[in-house]
This record gives structure tokens, sequence and C-alpha cells, in this order.
């Protein structure tokens, strides 16, 4: 068997739900979108049944797939629908659903549900991505409540920059929220993902939305990382399955991306891009080889990628490669690789998945 293994550690998970629930303060939806950020949405909603007060996704097909394994709980489809048709699966197996638009607000009006919707309104308080902008708001609402068609109506907006607690930008969209849905009849509020959670106290309104930071990821820059006591959910490790020894001055992989710059005892471990390891890692990027750290050199490839095991003689073919989990971080993977931890756990794929 290819030693490709991510393993799932669901009582973290459990954990990082209730570290994040006691820091909003009220109920909170697990975010389960992209296959729960690549952690595998059915086992992660079943490992959180007794503990959720509901989950959130994208779209209807991953809704869906929860229901269809049992998940009874409520679940939000954060993009709302994208076509009318999708109503009736919204209704049928009652999801709740966010309304972020004027086509989104058209179809609502159009449809005929068994039972009204339980909609989210999304305000647009300055992230600029989707939702109704301050002045159409209250029209919107307005709106819905006439059309008879949705049951509760829960304010919604989302923050562009939350994960930057030094910037004014998360006060600021805050209180054109509050503003704006001052005005509005009383009912549930939700506003904070997992960086609103972490550290902006004032976010904390009736529903949390955690998504990143139930993996055990911290959205926000180092220097805040002991924040909250997150433990990571995911480790992806694979194994050395080959090795080499080069002079100095030898190319590794495709293209000029290293040079070795001293006589170097290269690993070969079984993962690439392919799997989910981001090629745009740069040589020095950090691994963990049997619980020591070293470092990526030359390019990754599909299947495979090299490391340095010049300062670490009892490694070699057989020794555990931690890519990220619990000492290297996949944040900082993905710093060498000029994006967030987000992506690369999104991008797991073709190893084996083991859930303890
Ligand atoms: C993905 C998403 C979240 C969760 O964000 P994290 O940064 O992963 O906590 C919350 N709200 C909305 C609308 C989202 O799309």
């Amino acid at each position: 068997m290819r030693p490709l293994i991510a393993t799932i550690r669901l009582d973290n998970l459990r954990h990082n739900y209730q570290v994040a629930r006691a820091a909003h303060g009220d109920r909170t939806l697990a975010v389960l979108k992209a296959n729960a950020y690549g952690h595998g949405a059915v086992r992660c909603a079943q490992a959180l049944a007794d503990i959720a007060d509901g989950f959130a996704v994208a779209c209807l097909e991953e809704a869906l797939e929860l229901r269809a394994a049992g998940i009874a709980h409520p679940i939000l489809l954060l993009e709302g629908v994208f076509e009318a048709e999708e109503l009736k699966a919204v209704d049928e197996h009652q999801l709740w659903l966010a309304v972020t638009s004027e086509e989104q607000l058209r179809m609502i009006e159009q449809s005929a549900p068994q039972k009204p919707f339980n909609v989210w309104l999304m305000l647009d308080s300055g992230m600029h991505r989707e939702g109704f902008l301050p002045e159409a708001y209250h029209a919107a609402w307005r709106r819905l409540e006439a059309s008879g068609k949705a049951g509760t109506i829960t304010k919604m907006t989302h923050f562009a920059r939350a994960d930057e607690p030094e910037l004014p930008m998360t006060a600021a969209q805050l209180e054109r929220f509050d503003a704006v849905v001052r005005g509005l009849p009383p009912g549930d509020e939700s506003v904070a993902n997992s960086a609103g959670i972490l550290c902006h106290p004032r976010a904390q309104r009736n529903w949390g939305r955690v998504g990143i930071a139930l993996y055990g990821v911290t959205p926000l820059p180092a220097g805040f990382e002991d924040a909250a006591d997150l433990r990571p959910v995911m480790r992806f490790c694979s194994r050395v399955f080959g090795v080499r020894e080069l002079a100095a001055g030898e190319p590794i992989g495709y293209g000029d991306n290293f040079v070795t710059d001293r006589p170097t005892r290269v690993g070969l471990v079984a993962c690439g891009y392919a799997d989910g390891y981001p090629r745009r890692a740069s040589s020095g990027s950090p691994v963990l080889i049997d619980g020591q750290r070293s470092r990526l050199i030359g390019r990754v490839s599909m299947d495979m990628l090299t490391v340095d095991l010049t300062d670490l003689p009892e490694t070699g073919i057989g020794s555990e490669v931690e890519l990220w989990g619990d000492v290297v971080s996949v944040n900082e993977v993905a710093a060498h690789a000029g994006t967030i931890g987000y992506e690369p756990l999104c991008n797991v794929k073709r190893a084996h998945f083991d859930y303890r």
C-alpha cells in the first residue's frame, strides 16, 4: 500500500468545536463545506452529532450527502441555492438557506414550499462579495416577510479581514451591521467566522460559524497562535521510500529549483501535488522526519517529493514523514507556498483516511 495517510483525530475535532462554542458563548454551526475542509464531511458530522448545534455547507449537494448519512441537524446552505429548482429539495430536507442576492430573493418569492423556509439574509457590510448592500437590506427583509415563504429570518454578515485583528475593518463591518439591523424586528444574528469567534468579542451573536478552527488550524497571524487551545485534527503523513547521496552542486528534480549546496542525502517521499501537497511549496518548506524537523528540497512532483536527510543519519527508507499535523502546521507549509492553510487541507486526496 502507498504509505500516504491522513489520520483524522475526531476527539480533537470535538475538542475544537467545544473551544469555539465556549469562545463564542452561544450556538455555533460547524462548517463542513468542501468535504469538511478535506477531512471528510460525513465522518466529521457524525463525530460532532451529539454536541453541535448545527452544520453549514456551501451547497445543496453537500447538504444532501449529510442527510443521506442520517444527519438530522439543522444544515445551513451558506451560499443559498444556485437555481430555483433546488428549493424543492431545500424544503423537503428542511435545510436552512442563505439569501444573498436579488436573484435568490426572487426565487424564494416565487417558490411554493410546504413549510416556510429558514432564511439567513446576508448583509454586505463591506466584504463586497455577496449580500444586500445596507441601503437595500430593509427592503429585502420586508419582501421576504411579505412573501410568507420565510418563517425565521436570521440576520447575517461575513467578515473580510477578521484574521487581521489589528485592523479596524472588522469593527467597521460590525458597526455597519448593527446600524442596519437596528430598526428591524428582533431575531437571531450571525456574524462570526473562526477569526471573529477567536478575537472579536463584539462578534458574539446568536450563531457562530466555525470553520478552520474546528480543524485545529488558527486563522490568525503568528503571535496570536496561543490565544486558543486548538488541536490539529489532520495529521498528513507519508514515508521515505528511496534514499540517495549526492555531491555538492547537483540539481534535484524538475527544473532549476534546487541545487545541492553540500554533499546531500536525499530522501524520496510518497506524496506529491496530486495528493494535495502544494506544488508551489518552496525548497525549505518544513517537514518532520521521524520526529525531527527537516526541509523539502527540489520541486514537488505529481506523486513524490524530496527531502533533506543529511543531518538525520538515523533516518532512511521507511522513516515517517509528517507533511503537516502536530509539529509542522499546515499554515507553515502554506506560507512557503504563498497560500493559506485552508487550501492544502481542502486539496488532500488519494491518501488513506484513518479515522481515530
Ligand atoms: C466558510 C465560511 C465560514 C467559516 O469560515 P472560517 O474562516 O473557516 O471559520 C463562515 N461563514 C461563511 C459565510 C463562510 O462561507
